[in-house]
């Protein structure tokens, strides 16, 4: 690409650095935002800077959030001994839009997997049993993808888990395999976790 202004031509460098945008699409987007009103690309970059500078990890369930104990970790009606272990922030939303649980969340911050370098210990699980050893869990509810990688961690985490006193469950999926928890429709998801089953029984697959 020739441009005439390297000013765009840095703005289209760094917009085409976000996953599934080429440079043929960044450049739209970027001569979109220089055609509407300056206020409001000015409104766009201050919401990201807020964003990256403000934006903490409840110190509780590792979700996202503004505060430092998020506002389901703050409520009283919320049973902290029945934890739902998830992937990330998308799957705490998907399953608060269900309505169907009143546990709390223990959001792992991704999957283990040695094809991209994510070990255990990159991964919010020392926190997890930190708080099965304290005796401050009755039930861990795994709510990974079925993938691979979702299995991996779910066993993983399984065996540090075990001869604690815990309960462990697993979501019934009415999902095939491979489906990222975001996806499956609110009622499917909300049943899921309703007739969730222990988490041995999943094994035997
Ligand atoms: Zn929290």
């Amino acid at each position: 690409m020739n441009f005439s202004s390297k000013l765009l031509e840095n703005a289209v460098n760094e917009v085409s650095q976000l996953p599934g945008i080429g440079r043929r699409t960044a450049l739209r987007l970027v001569l979109h935002l220089l055609r509407r009103p300056n206020e409001q690309t000015h409104q766009l970059a201050s919401a990201l800077n807020e964003m990256v500078d403000s934006i903490k990890n409840c110190k509780k369930c590792h979700n996202i959030s503004d505060v430092e104990l998020c506002e389901i970790c703050a409520s009283n009606n919320r049973n902290e001994e029945i934890v739902c272990v998830v992937e990330d922030i998308r799957d705490v939303m998907a399953i608060e839009s269900t309505a169907q649980f009143k546990g709390v969340y223990h959001v792992l911050g991704g999957k283990i997997s040695p094809m991209e370098g994510v070990g255990p210990q990159n991964l919010t699980i020392e926190s997890l049993v930190g708080k099965a050893k304290s005796g401050s869990i009755k039930e861990v509810i795994f709510a990974l993808s079925s993938t691979m990688e979702g299995d991996t961690t779910n066993f993983y985490i399984y065996r540090q888990l075990e001869g604690l006193g815990v309960t462990m469950s697993t979501i019934a999926r009415g999902i095939s395999v491979g489906d990222e928890l975001e996806y499956a429709d609110e009622v499917t998801l909300g049943r899921s976790i309703i007739n969730r089953i222990p988490f041995e029984n999943s094994l035997q697959n």
